[in-house]
């Protein structure tokens, strides 16, 4: 098992496929983007391949491909086939932008991916394209359907609110969303940017969205069960089935619950997205290292895991990775 200090159990791994992007969100990259890895510092689809199988030995039972954006890497189709043939097989999904699904979602689903999450900040055009740096929006929503019609259900939505670019979404994202099908997730905004300008004072609030739903919705609660170790809180929307949640990461961490481990494009481990230490997998995986040393990493860098992101404390230090290179 992958226990830590606190008796957590990682069930979840996060594999980021790529740290490279086609968009350039304003909460994540800068607009020139980032200097991506070189491809020889990447884990090969084999190296993925064999980490997660070791995860899964040891009780991985989620496997969320991320990046970057993961539907830029060449070999996602085939990754995903072989880590859905492994005993016991873990449920595998995808958090993407969407660009490209609609020619994948097909392969994938095929290929034996569960479901996805695409990140949709905004149905406007305009504040689309102010917002992601991209005027792609067509695409996305072309993905969320392909996704649908794959049967990659439920198709989530993730979305971001930034303070005078989308802040006025919440409403009309959440009853497009519901009116499609889709089950929306609004996420806090973190200190994980490349940029590194987050500032907490800035930040729009699950509080401050879940009280503009509530002026246009009924929401009514889920319920604790019904959230286990999931990050987000969620209520049906005027009665279900359509339903949104608000993950409050910042102002409502769920550390105590998370169950959550990372694999970074570059091969490297990491605890928790604000890590401040990782493992070097990838030297042990290219000298030749067996399974069980990959296993023993693995259950060292979950023992080293800290109680919380600690963004709250005085002396916290945003992670120099930023989050499209971490894996979101
Ligand atoms: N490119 C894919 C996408 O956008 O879905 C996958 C990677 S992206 C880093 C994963 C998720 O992280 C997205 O839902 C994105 O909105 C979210 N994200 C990125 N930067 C964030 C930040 N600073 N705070 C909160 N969420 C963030
Ligand atoms: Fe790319 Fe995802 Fe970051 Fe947007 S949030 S720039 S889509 S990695």
């Amino acid at each position: 098992m992958l226990i830590d200090t606190f008796g957590r159990v990682a069930t979840d791994l996060r594999v980021s496929l790529t740290d490279r992007c086609n968009l350039r969100c304003a909460y994540c990259m800068p607009p020139e983007g980032l200097e991506w890895l070189p491809s020889d510092e990447q884990l090969t689809d084999d190296e993925v391949v064999r980490v997660v199988r070791v995860a899964v030995d040891l009780g991985v039972d989620e496997v969320r491909f991320t990046g970057g954006e993961p539907l830029l890497r060449r070999g996602l189709v085939d990754i995903v086939r072989r880590t859905a043939q492994l005993t016991p097989r873990p449920h595998l999904s995808l958090t993407t932008n969407g660009i490209g699904l609609a020619r994948t979602a097909a392969a994938l689903r095929e290929a034996g991916l569960d479901r996805v999450n695409v990140s949709l900040d905004t149905i406007d055009p305009e504040k689309f394209k102010t917002l992601a740096r991209r005027d792609r929006l067509e695409d996305v929503l072309a993905g969320l359907e392909a996704a649908a019609s794959a049967g990659l259900t439920p198709v989530k939505v993730n979305a971001v609110l930034m303070r005078g670019l989308n802040d006025d979404e919440a409403v009309p994202l959440l009853r497009w969303c519901v009116d499609h099908g889709y089950q929306l997730r609004f996420i806090e905004q973190m200190p994980l940017d490349a940029q590194h300008g987050w500032q907490r004072t800035n930040m729009v609030t699950a509080d401050e969205i879940l009280e503009r739903l509530a002026e246009a919705f009924t929401l009514t609660p889920l319920g604790a069960e019904a959230r286990g170790s999931a990050p987000a809180e969620e209520w049906y929307v005027d009665g279900g089935p359509g339903r949104v949640g608000v993950i409050g990461s910042v102002s409502r961490p769920f550390c105590g619950a998370c169950d959550r481990v990372r694999l970074t494009a570059d091969g490297q481990i990491r605890n928790c997205l604000f890590a401040r230490e990782e493992t070097d997998l990838r030297a042990a995986l290219r000298s030749g290292c067996d399974d069980a040393r990959i296993a023993d990493m693995l259950k060292a860098t979950l023992l080293a895991k800290r109680a919380g992101h600690g963004i709250d404390d005085e002396g916290f230090l945003q992670p120099t990775r930023p989050m499209s290179a971490i894996g979101g």
